[in-house]
Parts: C-alpha cells; structure tokens; sequence
C-alpha cells in the first residue's frame, strides 16, 4: 500500500467531512481528494495532477495561492506574540491596526468590529447583536428576522436557520421559529413576460407582505448577501436593493448586509454594498479578509446599533458575548499582509475587469448549447443553469444531476468548478488575480464539458 492509500484509508476511517456523503465516503465510492500545493489560481493533488480553482477554493482565495508575505507575516506575528486575548480591553498592535482598516474598505456609517472565525459564528453574533439592541431598546417583541429563500448564511443553529436551502435543515430541526424567509430575487424565474422593474415591485411586495403578516412590531432585521453566492450565484435585478431597504425603513428593520462572498473586492468595489449602495446596519465579512489564509471573520457595527449598544452599557454592564479567539493576533497578521496586497496591487479593479471579460465569454461561448439556460455573473462570480428545454425554462429532473455531471467532466478536464446545491448551477468564483488567458482557459475547458454532457442528457 502507498504512503496515499494509507491516508486515505485512514480518512475515510476517522475524518468526517463538510458535506459528504458518509457512507460513499467510508464505502471508498466517493474518491476523496488529496490537496498538497497551489499557487496563483491552481491547486495540486497528491496524483501530481493540476487543476485551475474555478472555485477559489469555496470562493475565499481572493488573492490567490501561495503569497509568501502572507506566510511571513504570521510567522513573525507568532513569534512575537501568538496569542493572547482581547476581552476586558485587551488588544494587540495588529487586531487594532486591522479595525480601523476593515471599517476603511466598509460603507460609510460603520463604527466596530468584533472578531470570529467563520461566516457562520459572525452570523450568530448578528443575530445576537440584532437581539441585544431591541431588548436594551425596551422592544422585546421585535426579534425576528427575514432572510430570503436560497440565501446561504452559514450552518449554526441560527446562521443554518437563515441559510434559505432546505438541505440544510433536513434533520436539524430548522428552521428556528423566529427565522422567516421572503422570496428570492431570480428574474429568470419570473412569471412569462413579466418586466424587470415589475419583477422588483413584485419582490419588495413579498417582503413587504411578509412583514405585515408577522407584525412590524416583531420584525427586528432582514439579512441578504450583495449577490446570492451558494443558492445559485444570484444577481439582483436592477432596482432590488433600492426597492428592498425603502420597505425596510418604513417598518424600522434593520439591514445586516452578509458580505462573506463579496466582500473584499469580489463584485470590483471594496464590498458588495457599494456596487449596490446599500446602506447596511450590520455587515458580515470573513472568506476575503484573510483570503483564506487564516480563519478568520468578522461582524461590522453601523453607528446607529452602536451607539445603543454603547449607551446601554452604563446600565447593563459589559455584554456577555465573546470568544477565546475573537481579534486573534496571527490572524489579524495574515489580514493585515493580505489587505495590503489587494490594495497595493489594485486587486478589485482586476476583478471587475477581467470579471467582465470573464461573464462576456462565458456567455458568448455557451449561447448555442442546448441545456444552458441562463449564463449570470458580475465582477468575479458567474453562474451557468442547465434547464431540460430553454423555451419553457423547465429544469431537469433533480435525479438525473446534470449540474454535478458538468462539475465532474470540468474536473476531468483538470478544471474545479462548482455544483450549486440547489437547482442545476455551476458554479465559478476564481480567485481574483485572473487573467483573461486564465478566464479564456475556463471558458474553453466549460465549453468541452458542458458540450459532452449535453450529448448524454439531451
Ligand atoms: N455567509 C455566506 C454568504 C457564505 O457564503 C458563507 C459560506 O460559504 C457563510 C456565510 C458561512 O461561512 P463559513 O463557512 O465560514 O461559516
């Protein structure tokens, strides 16, 4: 037995994956993947094949791989000073460094940053915040929040319960009673003729609607990624976020922008909400900030939640939120190295430019394909929906997977792309360092697969 049989007889054995298949996964069915180097936009296996990272890893590796500064600036961090923690005030040079630079690269209004170390925790401390504030406001009522079905928000208890995709509630016993879930802004899917500007009213009524039946009075928050990144790389129509955040102030909701995907320079802007102005209360950022280099996320405090939170303290003493390693100083080294090469190198404007480039091929060259429904994408993110029949829009049955049949023969084609999880999308979220040599390679390796899938399915 090779020394790789071995590990991967011992993986199968004792590592439970993300998201896997368990019995595939032990039976061997399901050929697991050994990473072992990568740089710039490709990734290595433990066979000695290359792939492009299509994916960026699970959309993170903004700068891409193998950054050696980055590697270096931890080091010299832990050598100085591993760890130490931040509660009761405590702070070190780079976590305080690091706030002030992460409110720069946010919206205008927004004043704190507290530290976790996924999308997920940095949801849980949203909904905890949201929480916090009415109850210090005396609105104890006002608790629930609305996100939208198909949004991806993490896999905590609440971060799961605002995830919008039924897979991940099955057998959890989400969602959580409080967690409601209002339309999802796909125009694809609008009824036959519909305009894109009804399509929106159509939208803001739903959530409107929804807010009204659960009672503004209980209504404390709507929370919404800039762009839909897990349930199916979804762009808004234009006007959305407008249409959204008038309902929002009318009934005194706030809004928690989850920036986990296009924060950091993903959609060409420093964050999603600036390409859509939006004018978020919170905002969740994490993948971008460390481009994965380290775990690392963030939950970002507007003045308004703020200042409630600041004042109420002189009554309710310190709030009893906090983790061990919430402002990790190795982190914040990493964070800090890796904000310094997206902005010394101009890493957002690449993403928008060849992002652009990028979304024109990929449309021009799937246009004549007879299962690509729509072609969908801004800045760095695009998405391709295999349909059965074009005309009528009508899916495949989910059965036969057409979605993942693609990914695999990108694979084969030493291209990682990614299967949605909901509905027939591929998806493509390359690091952001892409070059249009690199997006054109994409293109043609998508062509190839999707074309000899369409052979065996049409
Ligand atoms: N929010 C969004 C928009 C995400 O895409 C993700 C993960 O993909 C999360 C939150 C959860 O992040 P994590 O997997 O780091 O917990």
């Amino acid at each position: 037995m090779t020394r790789y049989e071995e590990l991967f007889e011992v993986d199968r054995a004792h590592f439970m994956h993300p998201s896997t298949h368990a019995h595939d996964h032990a039976a061997g069915t399901l050929k697991g993947r050994i990473i072992k180097s990568a740089s710039g936009i490709r990734v290595r296996d433990s066979e000695g094949r290359e792939f492009i990272d299509g994916f960026a890893g699970l959309y993170c590796v903004n700068i891409g791989y193998g950054r050696l500064e980055i590697a270096e600036a931890m080091y010299e961090q832990a050598k100085q000073l591993a760890y130490y923690h931040t509660y009761a005030g405590h702070s070190s040079e780079a976590i305080i460094e690091l706030s002030s630079r992460i409110i720069d690269w946010a919206p205008a209004g927004m004043k704190k940053v507290y530290y976790g170390l996924s999308g997920s925790d940095a949801n849980e401390t949203q909904v905890k915040l949201v929480r916090y504030y009415n109850n210090v406001l005396g609105r104890p009522l006002k608790k629930k929040i609305i996100a939208r079905q198909r949004a991806y928000h993490g896999s905590g208890i609440m971060s799961g319960s605002l995830t919008g995709l039924p897979s991940f509630h099955q057998n959890f016993d989400l969602p959580q009673q409080d967690i409601k879930h209002a339309m999802c802004p796909h125009f694809y899917k609008a009824p036959a003729g519909m305009d894109e500007a009804a399509y929106v009213r159509m939208c803001a009524d739903d959530l409107e609607q929804l807010i009204l039946s659960e009672g503004p009075d209980t209504v404390a928050a709507f929370i919404g990624e800039p762009v839909m990144g897990t349930g199916g790389i979804i762009v808004p129509p234009a006007g959305y976020w407008e249409a959204v955040q008038a309902v929002l102030s009318k009934y005194d909701v706030l809004l928690i922008a989850d920036e986990v995907v296009c924060g950091f320079g993903r959609l060409g802007t420093p964050m999603g909400s600036q390409f859509f102005n939006m004018k978020p209360d919170l905002i969740t950022v994490a993948k971008g900030l460390t481009s994965a280099y380290a775990p690392m996320s963030a939950s970002i405090i507007g003045e308004k939640v703020w200042s409630v939170i600041e004042q109420a303290s002189t009554r309710e003493g310190p709030m009893g939120h906090g983790w061990t390693y919430s402002g990790h100083p190795v982190c914040a080294a990493a964070a800090l190295a890796n904000l310094n090469i997206l902005e010394t190198e101009n890493i957002a404007a690449n993403a928008a430019q060849v992002g652009t480039y990028f979304n024109q091929r990929l449309r021009e060259g799937l246009k004549t394909s007879p299962i690509v429904g729509e072609v969908r994408g801004v800045g760095m993110l695009a998405a391709v929906e295999f349909v059965a029949d074009i005309e009528q829009r009508t899916p495949f049955d989910p059965a036969r997977k057409v979605g993942p049949m693609v990914a695999a023969a990108c694979m084969e084609r030493g291209l990682i792309a990614r299967a949605l999880p909901h509905a027939d999308v591929l998806g493509f979220a390359p690091p952001l360092v892409l070059t249009t040599a690199e997006a054109d390679e994409i293109v043609s390796i998508t062509q190839a697969a999707i074309e000899s899938v369409a052979k065996e399915v049409s």
